[in-house]
């Protein structure tokens, strides 16, 4: 059995809906992971930013926009008239529960509750249109099994043994329709795996399931080795491994959720990154074979903060490092890359929320220095260690870039290296020119 997970933009009309249907009516057995229709998450986060500020007014407009844009679509995508008005029926329904939350103290999981509309809408659509051309499929509600934690993190065994049993009372059956991006929380509250989380579902379904693969379908032809919104010339990247893929979602490859490559790699199960535009592209294949060894690709990641902790009582001391890691353990921050002298450690975090209460107890530790907006560029490749030149070619191609820190030794995929945001574009064209421009 395959995974095939289809963005918001793949399902982002009628005609869209029916190009994805024509690939996943091939006769191979598939569970098929949909995001909500393109724009829906947003002004589902709009309604319930309005609610949270208690403007139902606003709230109840921008319900009926959407409400309204979804009959369009039924319209538009089914002809069959009792078909029609089952469509009519839920997307009736998932307004009416959306609207139900005007009149109740609005929480945080009221709010997911909204955001999960759009899914629910989204793969009911879908499998309405195949009911009317007259191809068996079952809606899975991916409420049944998919699973967070209280941290937010899925439990892949739960997930496992749900899925296996929800399966087993659908023997025979070749298509399966499901949620992605929605789950259950311990407090039995529906949650979510975060803005972009249909990738995550899907390769956690497909783990869940030993699927022979899981297909990312979206509007690009792969992972490119730069960002084709800065830099022309970029190249869809054919293969990679698990570990520069992950790097490289993490660094700012927009296309792929960053935690999506982590449950394929546990299961060894390739994960296809495909075009929905152009289904013949080759598109960009994640796996555990090695590939060739050199640079694959430069990504970047905005809106970083540098946090900069100078002490004299580093010097020769044991436990300073951990003292400062306590702190970010404690506001539950995550860094991303650090680089340490014998008297200051420098440490990025993409997290901004709590960086002046993090700042404010370094400062028992040290003189601490907080900087805004910066960028980490990622350099991504089978870089063998052993090999002369890699580091050479990299800091010769940024000789007109000021570098605030770097990072490198830590894998053997990547160098990364932090600049100042206003130098980003600067820095991945000159990367570009210099190590992929033939
Ligand atoms: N619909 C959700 C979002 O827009 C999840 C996803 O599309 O991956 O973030
Ligand atoms: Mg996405």
């Amino acid at each position: 059995m395959k995974v095939l997970k289809f963005g918001g933009t793949s399902v982002g009309s009628p005609e869209r809906m029916k190009s994805v249907s024509k690939l996943i009516t091939d006769g191979t057995a598939q569970i098929v992971v949909l995001s909500a229709m393109s724009g829906t998450t947003n002004s589902l986060v709009e309604i319930a930013n309005y609610y949270y500020k208690g403007n139902n007014d606003a709230a109840a407009n921008v319900t009926a926009q959407l409400e309204q844009k979804y009959h369009e679509v039924i319209t538009e995508l089914l002809q069959n008239e009792a078909i029609r008005q089952k469509a009519q029926a839920i997307v009736s329904n998932e307004f009416a529960i959306i609207r139900s939350f005007s009149h109740k103290a609005f929480t945080l999981s009221c709010e997911k509750s909204i955001l999960a509309r759009g899914e629910i809408i989204s793969t009911n659509l879908v499998q309405l249109y195949h009911e009317e051309i007259g191809v068996p499929s079952v809606l899975l509600n991916a409420l049944d099994f998919m699973r967070v934690d209280a941290d937010g993190e899925p439990i892949l065994s739960e997930i496992e043994e749900r899925i296996g049993k929800v399966l087993a009372q659908h023997a025979g059956t070749k298509l399966f329709i499901t949620q992605g991006f929605i789950c259950m929380n311990p407090a039995d509250e529906i949650d979510n795996l975060k803005r972009g989380g249909s990738d995550y579902s899907a390769s956690l379904i497909g783990a869940a399931i030993n699927a022979e693969s899981v297909e990312i379908w979206t509007d690009i032809d792969g992972i490119h080795n730069n960002d084709p919104r800065i830099v022309s010339g970029t190249k869809p990247i054919a293969e990679l491994s698990f570990d520069e893929a992950a790097e490289l979602a993490y660094f700012g490859a927009k296309i792929l959720h960053p935690a999506t490559v982590l449950p394929a790699k546990v299961k060894n199960i390739p994960v296809l990154l495909k075009n929905t535009m152009e289904p013949q592209a080759p598109g960009t294949v994640i796996s555990n074979k090695i590939t060739a060894q050199g640079f694959k690709a430069v990504a970047a990641k905005d809106g970083l903060t540098v946090i900069r902790i100078k002490s004299g009582r580093m010097l020769l001391a044991y436990g300073f490092l951990r003292r400062v890691f306590e702190v970010f353990e404690k506001y539950k921050t995550s860094i991303d890359m650090i680089a340490t002298s014998e008297v200051a450690v420098s440490l990025t975090v993409d997290n901004a929320d709590h960086v002046a209460q993090i700042a404010e107890e370094l400062k028992h530790l040290g003189t601490v220095e907080v900087e805004h907006n910066q960028t980490i560029v990622c350099i991504v490749g089978n870089m063998i260690n052993e090999q002369k030149g890699y580091a050479a070619d990299v800091f010769s191609a940024l000789r007109t870039v000021p570098i605030r820190m770097i990072s490198f030794g830590g894998s053997r995929h990547n160098i990364s290296l932090v600049v100042e945001s206003s130098y980003k574009n600067q820095a991945l064209t000159e990367l570009h020119a210099h190590l992929f421009a033939q």
